[in-house]
């Protein structure tokens, strides 16, 4: 009976999305009742892992990782499943893909400027961002785009099958998805009618999960998004219902998911009660429904009395048109760095972002009399990276290199430098800048 009602439950959305004539935005609830058909329980570790990178949100730990200046790196594989020439998008739109998530995940985007005053301040920088694999899974040089001829000509359907993904039913396999981001491109459509623009798979791999019993094969993991909306100003989308999906978000959006956001309606059951249901962050306003692929800033689904806020329309994990969704809040950005570290960790290399000079690094005293020098390191900091120091004069000459930096106190002599002005940085293993600081010694 489970299998029916949940077959019954994607076919419904697909079937809707088509009598409708709009292409349903994200498979993401119906794929949740998919996996539940074919993995029973697995909503319920989902609720559970949620429930815990809520907790730690709205915790102390978690509102440092908000802060934290690390910024997080995923190398991505676009596998372009294609059965025509057209189909086999050109890579300046899967470049404009990537040049998307490194805009609005790292809060570059100009049009931040339309996120209302009331909201403005809870849009942030997730300082997580994006680069095409350089190496296949064999080791062998790649650009990060796996082009495959198939004989399929959708893998759209009633009901979602993931079939894509499985070379065995005609799609690519993944590259090991603890180490890549896969993104498969391909036909979703049914019938000719777009009826689906992409889905993603959740974070499910918590570390008490038993992998025996519910939880799908790590195969399935990713981000499948239906070719005519990739990248920037695809020209499949020119006009028509997907028009408004055409500046390369509707991927923004399901990498959120990726990294385990909600829709910002909470995804109520059949779509009833929506008020009683919530996306668990309480930097996004309490949501009734989805908007409708447009920019509709009066839209207030959920009168909550005193302090009510209207719905936040600005956000990725909403419906509404591309050129509306520009935002990610900051309770957002500290579940998906969570979900990142705790589930996703293996995906990801961390360092210190180059073009930040971190205030919690500390090199003192300046001006310098004590014939000594203090460099203080973050605890935090010292678990995840090695830190060494140099030091060099203004001319360039290098005074002292490579020393290392142990614990979070270090004092280092300076009874051989000269009078004068020396830039005293601080490196991380990768050699990028955690603290530079031009130092006068008297
Ligand atoms: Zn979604």
């Amino acid at each position: 009976m489970k299998k029916l009602i949940t077959t019954l439950y994607a076919g419904l959305v697909i079937a809707g999305a088509l009598r409708a004539q709009q292409p349903e935005p994200c498979g993401h609830t119906a794929y949740q009742h998919y996996l539940e058909q074919q993995y029973p329980g697995i909503m319920q570790r989902q609720q559970e892992l949620y429930n815990q990178a809520l907790q730690q949100v709205n915790r102390q730990a978690a509102l440092r990782q908000v802060r934290s200046d690390t910024v997080f790196t995923i190398p991505v594989v676009f596998h372009v499943l294609h059965n025509t020439n057209a189909k086999n998008l050109h890579d300046s739109l899967i470049i404009s893909q990537m040049e998307v998530f490194n805009r609005d995940f790292r809060k570059r985007n100009a049009d931040t400027s339309t996120i209302r005053e009331i909201f403005r301040s809870r849009s942030i920088d997730t300082r997580i961002q994006f680069v095409f694999a350089d190496r296949d899974p064999q080791g062998n040089p790649t650009n990060g785009i796996n082009r495959v001829r198939v004989t399929r000509s959708t893998y759209g359907g009633f009901s979602l099958n993931d079939d894509m993904k499985f070379s065995s039913r005609g799609g690519v396999d993944a590259w090991n998805t603890s180490k890549y981001l896969n993104i498969w491109v391909c036909d979703l459509s049914v019938n000719n009618l777009d009826a689906l623009l992409g889905y993603a798979y959740p974070p499910v791999d918590a570390p008490n999960w038993n992998p025996g019993s519910f939880v799908p094969s790590p195969e399935h993991d990713g981000i499948v998004l239906h070719y005519k909306i990739v990248g920037r100003n695809n020209p499949f989308a020119a006009s028509g219902a997907l028009a408004a999906s055409r500046d390369g978000r509707t991927a923004v959006h399901e990498v959120g998911h990726y990294l385990g956001l909600r829709h910002t309606w909470g995804d109520p059951p059949n779509g009833v009660n929506g008020c009683s249901v919530d996306d668990g962050i309480d930097d996004t306003p309490l949501t009734s429904s989805r908007s409708n692929f447009d920019c509709n800033k009066t839209r207030n689904t959920c009168n909550t009395g005193a302090g009510d806020e209207p719905d936040m329309v600005e956000n990725y994990m909403d419906y509404s048109s591309h050129t509306c969704q520009v935002m990610f809040s900051a309770k957002q950005t500290g579940i998906m760095r969570f979900v990142l570290t705790q589930f996703r960790s293996a995906v990801y290399t961390a360092a210190i972002s180059s073009d930040t000079i971190v205030e919690a690094f500390k090199i003192f005293p300046n001006p310098n009399r004590e014939g000594r020098l203090t460099v203080e390191i973050p605890e935090e900091q010292l678990k995840s990276h090695r830190y060494t120091l140099d030091m060099t004069d203004m001319n360039g000459r290098r005074i002292w290199n490579g020393i290392a930096l142990k614990g979070s106190v270090n004092l280092l002599g300076t009874q051989l430098v000269a009078r004068g002005v020396y830039i005293v940085r601080i490196l991380d293993e990768t050699g990028r800048v955690a603290r530079l600081e031009r130092v006068l010694f008297l």
